[in-house]
């Protein structure tokens, strides 16, 4: 895989599989905007990107904002002047437990994060992408989003909204030359 030359943002690129995937953009040419609700550890991705020798920043921002999309846009143009590839991952469990005993607030944070967020991404990047008629977006679904897990109902909703939300946005622009995808792990 080459992306020499490519802009990478990735959410979530403070732990787990977004940083993981920032140091692999990083490693094989991207330059990387590493944007994270944990500021400091956005900053500790890019710090390792930079330490190896690539290029990145880091933006504290929590995707459920639309102010926060919006500003970690501004500075990934800012930096690098284009954005070809957005890793919308990240994302939250919630509690573990009967839906009848699920806390009204963390469904509707895990609905927040893992759908609202995916929408806030995709409706502040696509114009971008559009604008240079190039891109590709890959979303963090789940194997919760095609099958039904028991004990984390609000999960698997969210993760089935991100297939839907992938499926839609993918026809509508296919032929701007962007390309919407989204990948299903099972635990990591
Ligand atoms: P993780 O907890 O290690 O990392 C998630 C990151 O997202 C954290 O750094 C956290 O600070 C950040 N984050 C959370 N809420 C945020 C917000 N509102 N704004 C900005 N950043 C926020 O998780 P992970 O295991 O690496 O999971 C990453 C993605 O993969 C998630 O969407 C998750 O649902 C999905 N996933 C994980 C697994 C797994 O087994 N780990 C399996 C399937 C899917």
């Amino acid at each position: 895989m080459d992306f020499k030359g490519k802009v990478a943002v990735v959410t979530g690129a403070a732990n787990g599989i977004g940083r993981g995937t920032a140091l692999a953009y990083a490693k094989h040419g991207a330059s990387v905007v590493a944007v994270d609700k944990d500021a400091a550890g956005a900053k500790a991705c890019a710090d390792a990107i930079v330490q190896q020798g690539g290029k990145a920043i880091a933006v504290g921002a929590d995707v459920t904002r639309s102010a926060e999309v919006a500003a970690y846009v501004k500075a990934a143009l800012d930096a690098f002047g284009r954005i070809d590839c957005f890793f919308i991952n990240a994302g939250i469990e919630g509690r573990v437990c009967p839906i009848h005993e699920y806390d009204e607030a963390i469904f509707d944070a895990v609905i927040g994060v893992n759908v609202k967020g995916v929408f806030l991404g995709m409706k502040h990047v696509l114009p971008v992408m559009i604008a240079q008629r190039s891109g590709a977006i890959v979303n963090t679904a789940s194997t919760a989003g095609f099958v039904g897990s028991p004990g984390i109902a609000p999960y698997c909703a969210s993760k089935h909204a991100v297939i839907g939300l992938t499926k839609a946005v993918s026809g509508e622009v296919a032929r701007q030359g962007i390309r919407v995808n989204a990948v299903c792990p099972g635990p990591v």
